[in-house]
């Protein structure tokens, strides 16, 4: 019997220094692909140049290296990628699966119903430009019917992507592809078998999966984490100034993102270097202790 081997990522977006919530998200989908015997890959996920900070890429790379979280091969970026989203984006216009929009953000939002996942789109340009209407961006035509959407960690989800999320934008008023574009080519260039992220990206897996079916692409198993939350209930993220972790000191960090996520590290491991904390990790690695996902 011969088994795909397991090929992780971690795919941290360049807004800033890496935070505990990040980490937690590096830590799992390294052990988890270490685990198996896998690869493990780092994508800087800089599709949204709009919200890059200029260095934050490498300060991330030099973090996730004193942690002794090394991973496998070039380090990938999106916005090298740019080229092949834009192929890609014109073989679903061939297809009919992407209509031109020529609607603002405003006008959207003033019509549309709120979903699960934002704004739902109306569908006002769907049937074709509106006469006196330039096309400002690119959307995905869903198609109507239901999903499951599987995951290692949660329970499944049936999702009506047409009606519940509506026809979401492949290329952006201001020319930058979309997130859920570029995440469905990537991961499946890089040949993802196992993606292990952060809860708040699970209303994200149900349009990149279509858009992996609509592509042909397999679809990667899902992981969803739970989230680290601050001392004010809120999700620990670059906007809500979360601390960036201390790469002087990894292990205090490494340990309590693994006590996070329910692996109960023995106290031998206080004064272990990364990599041996890293190693007992692998070694013991045990998804079913990871907490529910609640958000
Ligand atoms: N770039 C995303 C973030 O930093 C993660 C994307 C993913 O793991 O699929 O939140």
């Amino acid at each position: 019997m011969t088994h795909n081997p397991v090929i992780g990522r971690f795919a941290p977006s360049p807004t800033g220094p890496l935070h505990f919530g990040s980490l937690i998200a590096a830590v799992a989908s390294y052990v988890d692909a270490r685990a198996a015997g896998g690869q493990w890959h780092l994508r800087i996920d800089d599709v949204d140049q709009t919200r890059c900070q200029p260095g934050a890429a490498a300060d991330i790379q030099a973090t996730l290296e004193a942690f002794g979280l090394h991973w496998d091969g070039p380090v990938q970026t999106q916005d090298g990628n740019r080229s092949r989203y834009q192929a890609v984006l014109e073989t679903l216009i061939a297809a009919g699966r992407a209509y031109p929009c020529g609607c603002t953000r405003r006008e959207v939002a003033a019509v549309g119903r709120e979903g699960p996942a934002g704004m739902i789109y109306p569908g006002t340009c769907r049937a074709g430009l509106p006469s006196g209407r330039e096309a400002r961006s690119w959307r995905f035509r869903t198609e109507p019917g239901e999903w499951v959407i599987e995951d290692r960690h949660c329970p499944a989800i049936t999702v009506n992507v047409y009606r519940d999320i509506g026809d979401f934008i492949l290329l952006r008023g201001d020319g930058l592809h979309a997130y859920h574009l570029a995440m469905a080519i990537d991961d499946a260039e890089l040949g993802v078998t196992d993606v292990v992220r952060g809860g708040d990206l699970r209303a994200a897996t149900a349009p990149q999966v279509t858009l992996q079916h609509a592509l042909g692409l397999s679809t990667p198993r899902y992981l969803h984490l739970p989230i680290a939350l601050d001392a004010r209930g809120r999700k620990l993220s670059k906007t809500n100034q979360a601390p960036a972790v201390d790469p002087t000191h990894p292990a205090p960090s490494l340990l309590a993102a693994l006590t996070f996520l329910g692996q109960a590290p023995p106290s031998s491991l206080h004064q272990a270097s990364p990599l041996e904390i890293l190693d007992w990790a692998t070694a013991n690695w045990a998804t079913h202790q990871i907490p529910a996902v609640t958000a």
